[in-house]
């Protein structure tokens, strides 16, 4: 029997001060896609917004519906109007912002497992990573230079 250990590197930033301006317009655009959102049910405004070709931003929100297992994800609404609107580009950043009036979200909330492996499936897809933004309400910013990061021991099919 062998123990293997996987380990976990990111960033944790107090704040947006210390980010260059594109990467600063990424974490807002994600905060504003939050007034997008669609979520009557949970109450849990999600918005993403990628970085492409770096400087074009498009932004994406959780769009919930009564049958839950048909809502959507903002990372994944974000990739699809990237996918969609600018076929073939390569997704350099994506940031994720919540607001909630719910307690216990002053921290940045991590992707779905589903979305880990969208957000995978289009770095395998453009042959490069993709830097991930985590954005809490209260400013506290996680950084990881790559979804990989967040889904260790993926599935991919070759
Ligand atoms: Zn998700």
């Amino acid at each position: 029997m062998l123990t293997k250990e996987i380990k976990l590197e990111y960033k944790v930033y107090q704040g947006f001060e210390e980010f260059q301006d594109i990467e600063r317009a990424l974490l807002l655009a994600a905060r504003e896609a939050t007034h997008l959102s669609h979520a009557p049910y949970s109450e849990f405004y999600v918005g993403a917004a990628v970085l492409l070709d770096g400087e074009t931003i498009l932004k994406g929100a959780n769009q919930e519906n009564a049958s839950y297992p048909l809502c959507n994800c903002a990372e994944q609404v974000s990739l699809n109007h990237a996918m969609m609107a600018y076929p073939g580009s390569t997704v350099h950043a994506m940031a994720v912002a919540v607001n909630t009036d719910k307690d216990g979200f002053d921290l940045p909330v991590s992707p779905c497992g589903a979305c880990r492996q969208i957000i995978l499936e289009q770095e395998h897809r453009q042959s490069s990573d993709m830097k991930i933004y985590l954005v809490s309400k209260t400013d506290v910013v996680y950084v990881f230079d790559s979804i990989k990061s967040l889904i260790p021991l993926y599935f991919q099919f070759k």
